[in-house]
């Protein structure tokens, strides 16, 4: 057989059992690379900025360096390449929905991270769809809903507030049409957890759908569609430990269905023909296929795939412990000094994943971050973090304020106009 057996669709699962349980970090790529200091010599650099893009696990890059030989069209060709990837393809899509526990008539639409997931669920709303965000969301999950009336919720300071403002805001709307919530499962700003099954059934008591970010949450913990009863799901697979370039939205098919197209073309397309009248008329795929037109991104979707697959079989028991354990190591040192605060919207004890933001009395967060890495090789991140109503907030702030991603200047002694974020998880 051409097809290595990490390749082939396996027929036997298990002929792809799981290899054994790591203890440690997982293996990513990236890990040994030294950097220079402005101090003189090298160090290990220490990636510790895994909201934004999260290294990709040696085995998802090996999976896609097994595959890449083999591939070819995907759902456009006879010949036997262009099969092989048309089933991975299929049966990636297999993989991210029991990944993500979906409900059997559930679509998986690859795309091309998180921010495009939301975009396309935002084109596919019913016209008159009222949207309900809270202002604290990521850019991503804040901007896309501005073609449609949206009601911005101010940032609630306890989980159980939060419901009680979705509540009572749900419960103000008139008329009863269709509404859209929209919130994130973990803040990319503070790592809390907010309490989506508790939104998702205050959300649906009211009439409403939801959808959730989870951009910052499946890296870190299972997510269950079914379990939190949620309608759709967004995440990327750069977050996810695979390449840049694809992501997912999977969730109730039929708005997806009803909507035209995100894109128009070829893939998305059943049957085309010229009318008398000189125009085309089409019919368009019922299946995810209706959103995804062009050429798919077949090794982004086989790359979060095997992400998906590589987290599961690590054990998520197992992640999550040591995740702890690193998290209380990264406040338990942050404690001892001083200068330090860490902010949070939902206080001190608010479970989190690893992602955790801070800013130290009389430095610039810029400055801070810049320093570590030339002083000390470790890579963090600093600014608004694309959710600057939020930030403006746990700053003390104003969320009405003007911020801007290049982050502006604090002098010593003045209230930080931007913070430090670490991040980290199972490959650190
Ligand atoms: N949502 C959250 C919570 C995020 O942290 C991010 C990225 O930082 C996004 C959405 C946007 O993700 P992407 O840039 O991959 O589209």
């Amino acid at each position: 057989a051409v097809v290595p057996a990490a390749v082939a669709p396996a027929a036997d699962p298990a002929a792809t059992a799981a290899e054994p349980v790591c203890a440690g970090p997982l293996p990513v790529l990236g890990r040994d690379v030294t950097v220079p200091l402005v101090t003189g010599g090298e160090v290990s650099y220490a990636a510790l900025d895994y909201a934004a893009s999260a290294p990709a696990l040696q085995r998802v890059w090996d999976d896609i360096a097994a595959y890449a030989p083999y591939y070819g069209s995907v759902h456009r060709g006879a010949g036997y390449l262009s099969q092989l990837s048309t089933d991975l393809f299929e049966n990636s899509r297999t993989t991210v929905a029991e990944f993500l526990d979906c409900r059997p008539d559930d679509q998986v639409i690859f795309t091309r991270a998180t921010t495009d997931s939301l975009n396309l669920l935002a084109g596919v709303l019913p016209a008159d769809c009222e949207v309900f965000v809270f202002e604290t969301e990521h850019h991503a999950s804040l901007l896309p809903w501005q073609r449609h009336r949206v009601t911005y919720l101010d940032a609630p300071r306890t989980p159980a507030r939060a419901v009680e403002t979705l509540e009572r805001a749900l419960a103000d709307r008139e008329p009863y049409g269709p509404a859209l919530v929209c919130v994130t499962a973990a803040s990319n700003v503070t790592g809390e957890l907010w309490p989506v099954r508790e939104l998702a059934a205050a959300a649906h008591a009211h009439g409403a759908r939801i959808v959730v970010d989870a951009a910052q949450f499946v890296p870190h913990l299972p997510f269950s569609v079914r379990d939190l009863d949620v309608d759709w799901v967004a995440f990327s697979g750069h977050k996810l430990y695979a390449p840049f370039g694809s992501g997912v939205l999977a969730g109730r098919a039929d708005w997806l269905r009803a909507a035209e197209p995100y894109l128009a073309g070829g893939g998305a397309s059943r049957a085309v023909a010229r009318r008398p009248d000189g125009g085309v008329d089409v019919e368009w795929h019922t299946t995810a296929a209706r959103h995804e037109a062009g050429s798919p991104n077949v090794i982004g979707a086989y790359a979060v795939a095997a992400a998906c697959k590589a987290l599961t079989e690590a054990g998520f028991d197992t992640l999550v412990a040591r995740e702890r354990l690193l998290i209380e190591k990264v406040r338990a040192g942050l404690a001892e000094v001083p200068e330090v605060t860490v902010l949070s919207l939902f206080g001190d004890d608010a479970p989190r994943v690893g992602v955790l933001s801070f800013v130290v009395e009389g430095w610039n967060s810029s400055h801070f971050a810049a320093a570590l890495s030339a002083e000390y090789g470790i890579g963090v991140r600093d600014g608004l973090f694309c959710a600057h109503p939020l930030v403006r907030t746990l700053l003390g702030g104003d969320p009405g304020e003007a911020g801007e991603c290049g982050a502006p200047e604090a002098r010593p002694g003045e209230r930080s106009l931007n913070a430090i974020r670490v991040s980290f998880g199972a490959g650190t």
